[in-house]
């Protein structure tokens, strides 16, 4: 699993990421995680947009069939399963610790006093986006966040399994 630096994106990264997400990626740090096929699976993102924007999300959930498992267990109401996990003081700690490390990888990349203290996904007390913790535990490897690691667990999507569209990029 990548560790900032990340990896950096290819031409050909950047043009499947943006097929993936169906818009331009902009200001792209590297690719944070990969499918077993090598596309694009977490796309990393400054901290500070080319425009000024602040953009707290670090790691960024590109992959259609990942995505599409997240959405599904938001559909299915796992978000609320999650948060009511958080009750276990271990898992907590965890989960606060995870907050930590995606503030401390983002650090890498320059503060932004507009975000400081502001990670992604509800952390560090709720759950609120599973594609964003999805990514960040995609991007660092078991271990470091506990409700991500659980989201993935749950979801019918696997990062050993390609289940990628043929993109037809020609770079
Ligand atoms: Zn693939």
């Amino acid at each position: 699993m990548s560790r900032p630096p990340f990896e950096p994106a290819s031409e050909r990264d950047l043009a499947v990421a943006s097929a993936q997400l169906g818009r331009p990626v902009r200001n792209v740090l590297g690719i944070a995680a990969r499918c077993v096929c090598g596309n694009p699976t977490v796309v990393a993102t400054a901290p500070r947009l080319a425009d000024g924007t602040p953009f707290p999300t670090l790691y960024y959930l590109s992959h259609p069939a990942a995505t599409a498992a997240m959405s599904d267990l938001e559909a299915e109401h796992v978000m609320v399963e999650l948060q009511d996990s958080l009750a276990d003081d271990e898992l907590a700690a965890a989960y606060a610790g995870a907050h930590a490390a995606y503030l401390d990888d983002r650090a890498q990349f320059g503060d932004v006093a507009e975000i400081a203290g502001i990670s992604a996904g509800g952390m560090p007390t709720r759950v609120k986006c599973l594609h964003a913790l999805a990514a960040h535990a995609l991007a660092a490897g078991p271990g470091v966040n506990p409700i991500g690691d659980l989201a993935l667990a749950r979801g019918d999507w696997s990062p050993l399994v390609c289940e990628c569209v043929d993109y037809q990029i020609d770079v």
